[in-house]
């Protein structure tokens, strides 16, 4: 029709025919065609056949062929969701539920919320009566068990994105494989972009191990099926750097503007690491664009990372306007989780946060490291979509072939297991070193993780929740130490602050930062900064914030992140529904600022730091551990160096900064977790 044509963009697609790049405005029977070409169309049949007939099927197909977006649909029209069942599709990124979940709905002519709902922590847009699609994190789902521990809600669970091996997938198709046992007729579909499918379907492959006989009541074969889905991306030409790249935010900008200048039309994707070096690159493009003018006009710069709100999730999805060209610079949720149309070029910095775990420092953080060959391959595959493509590695070849790992490691692997030993603790699984994971976790992570919930009063002698302390805090979807900080407020009279710092500390940060105005912002910060630290300086804006009305401009004046603000008004609302239902009482310490920082304490009393007495440069020594640390710049206490501090979060560039502190007296440590420091350690801390 008329109306679509005007909107759209034309774009050739490989049968030499158009293919129609929607705008906002869609017409249902343009959709009914671009869902038909997709790659999956071609297996709808085999695919309702395959579900049928077998409990697990493991589907792979490239990235952009349909999978996540058409088969919870071939479900739904196939009656899988009929007399009230649910079709679950789970995502390890909340990003990339909200916006499948959108475009299904999109797809299918309905309201996001009614017939196809999304669930990710603290927001929950489905209808019970009457949603059919739930597309969810991997973690809710999880979450949902300990209401449902089988999950007889649904009928088919589609476990998406597979290759990821997020920490939450991996215990989630563990526990998937148990409830199979006790609910033969459920279905699993396992689909993921490259080919560990084997190493998925050997998961679940209960026979070997016992001798299961074959389902004969529903018929169903026990052995997993697998279907590849064939592909049709177009060649991608890999350009490679000469040398060794040293900033590869600046080299990774310089690179757009050279395919701006000398490249033919098609839309560029960059790959870059978070937020911080997103934002920088994004700024670095839009100067370009103002100095030089016409070099670089006709460039539209977006930013793609969680936490970005909708508005601006929207916008890297919707076309560029005839001769504009559009750049868009992501995290690697643009790797697999989400495929953007029109994308001819790529720009691979090499690099991604990972989260790392040490169980000897028994120290996290998320670290910018260097990805694997296979990501590198999806990542230059994203720009053989539409027609043939570039992708330049910000990174030698040498380097490329000889130093690249193949594969990446589990996230399971690589994290602390705090969280996870809670969970299946509260799913009633005991022995948590025999559960039958994808990959193993370390023995040394899995002991700290048990003591560390040992001391935080959540697991009892013999390794079992406490009552009611370790249900509360498995209770509340949040870090067992921010829980566990939660329930200790509720004892000391100073709940409402400390939910609110918890909210705070849920979201990415509440300041807007950026080039050219960092000396600004820092000044608007020490217009709340208290002296106890960062916490206390959150229950500051907080206050100023409610007090101004929630507004927008308020924030703006004082360079506080108005859309994070937002986000901790909601968390904080759904974290006092979640406490008044575990029994907690809500209550104001009013101005006692020290119960708050003793509340803390209960909850991070592991992530102690003590100023080194020599130390003329800030540097401090975790109290386990002997890390040495350095406060983030960010901090309210930077260059303040109190002696004694606690922090709640690390990241490590050139050195390891703590992030969100704030002072306590070594006394408290001792109150709060007695077995955690143990003799030696008192000792010092009474020094
Ligand atoms: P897969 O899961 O196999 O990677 P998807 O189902 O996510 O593939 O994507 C199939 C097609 O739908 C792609 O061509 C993609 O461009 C399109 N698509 C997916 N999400 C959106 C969206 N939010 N807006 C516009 N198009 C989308
Ligand atoms: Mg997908």
């Amino acid at each position: 029709p008329g109306t679509e044509r005007a909107e759209g963009r034309v774009v050739d697609d490989e049968e030499g025919g158009v293919l129609f790049l929607c705008g906002s405005r869609y017409g249902h029977a343009s959709i009914e065609k671009q869902r038909q070409r997709l790659p999956v169309f071609k297996y709808r049949t085999a695919i309702l056949y395959l579900v049928e007939t077998h409990a697990t099927t493991v589907i792979v197909g490239e990235t952009g062929s349909g999978k996540t977006t058409q088969i919870p649909q071939y479900l739904n029209e196939a009656g899988w969701a009929a007399g009230g069942r649910l079709i679950a599709c789970t995502q390890p990124r909340r990003l990339a539920v909200q916006a499948v979940a959108s475009r299904v709905a999109q797809e299918m002519g309905v309201q996001l919320g009614e017939q196809v709902g999304y669930t990710i922590r603290f927001e929950d847009v489905t209808n019970p009566d009457v949603t059919v699609l739930k597309f969810l994190t991997d973690g809710v789902l999880l979450r949902e068990m300990m209401d449902d521990p089988l999950l007889t809600k649904y009928s088919v669970i589609m476990v998406d994105e597979a290759h990821e091996r997020s920490i939450s997938t991996d215990i989630l198709l563990g526990l998937l494989k148990k409830i199979q046992r006790r609910r033969p007729e459920l279905r699993l579909i396992i689909s993921s972009a490259t080919i560990e499918a084997k190493s998925m379907s050997n998961f679940f492959c209960m026979r070997k191990k016992r001798q299961e006989p074959e389902n004969k009541e529903h018929g169903l074969q026990v052995e997993p099926a697998i279907l590849s889905v064939e592909g049709r991306g177009f060649n991608v030409q890999i350009n490679y750097a000469e040398e060794p790249v040293q900033d590869y935010v600046q080299a990774a900008v310089s690179t757009v503007l050279l395919i701006h200048e000398r490249e033919p039309a098609g839309d560029i994707l960059v790959f870059l690491t978070g937020q911080d070096d997103i934002d920088a690159a994004v700024q670095l493009l839009n100067d370009e664009i103002q100095n030089t003018g016409k070099h670089s006009s006709g460039l539209i710069v977006l930013p793609l990372y969680s936490g970005l709100p909708r508005a601006e999730q929207e916008l890297v999805f919707s076309p560029a306007p005839r001769g504009k060209r559009k750049v868009v610079i992501s995290t690697n949720i643009a790797e697999t989780s989400l495929t953007l149309e029109g994308i001819v070029y790529v720009v691979d910095s090499g690099f991604s946060k990972q989260r790392f775990y040490n169980p000897i420092s028994d120290i996290e953080n998320l670290v910018v490291s260097p990805i694997s060959k296979a990501s590198a391959r999806q990542r230059a595959g994203r720009a053989g979509r539409v027609r043939p493509g570039k992708c330049y590695r910000l990174y030698t070849e040498e380097y490329f072939l000889n130093h690249m790992s193949n594969e990446g490691i589990p996230e399971i692997q690589r994290s602390n297991m705090v969280s996870c030993v809670i969970q299946l603790k509260a799913l009633g699984i005991d022995n948590i070193l025999g559960f039958d994971w994808p990959a193993s976790p370390s023995a040394e992570a899995m002991i700290r993780a048990l003591e560390v919930l040992y001391s935080l009063g959540v697991l009892d002698d013999d390794a079992r929740l406490t009552s009611p302390t370790g249900f509360q805090v498995a209770e509340i979807p949040l870090d067992p130490m921010v829980s566990k900080m939660i329930i200790a407020s509720s004892q000391l009279g100073c709940s409402e602050e400390i939910i609110t710092i918890a909210a705070v500390l849920s979201v990415q940060s509440i300041w807007i930062s950026g080039r050219g105005i960092q000396k600004e912002s820092d000044e608007a910060k020490l217009r709340f900064a208290a002296a106890e630290g960062d916490h206390i300086t959150f229950l500051n804006v907080y206050k100023g914030f409610h007090q101004s009305g929630k507004s927008s401009q308020w924030c703006h004046k004082n360079y506080v992140n108005y859309h994070a603000m937002r986000k901790v008004v909601e968390v904080r609302e759904q974290l006092k529904r979640i406490a008044k239902r575990i029994g907690l009482v809500l209550k104001s310490g009013e101005n006692d600022m020290q119960v708050v920082r003793i509340a803390v304490t209960a909850g991070f009393f592991a992530n102690a730091c003590h100023l080194e007495a020599y130390s003329h440069n800030g540097m401090y020594k975790t109290l386990r551990g002997s890390q040495e640390v350095y406060i983030h710049p960010s901090s309210v206490l930077f260059r303040v160096n109190p002696k004694w501090v606690i922090y709640n979060s690390l990241v490590s560039t050139d050195r390891q900064y703590i992030r969100n502190v704030i002072t306590i007296d070594p006394s408290w440590l001792l109150e709060a977790a007695p077995h955690f420091y143990q003799l030696q350690q008192s000792n010092h801390l009474l020094r």
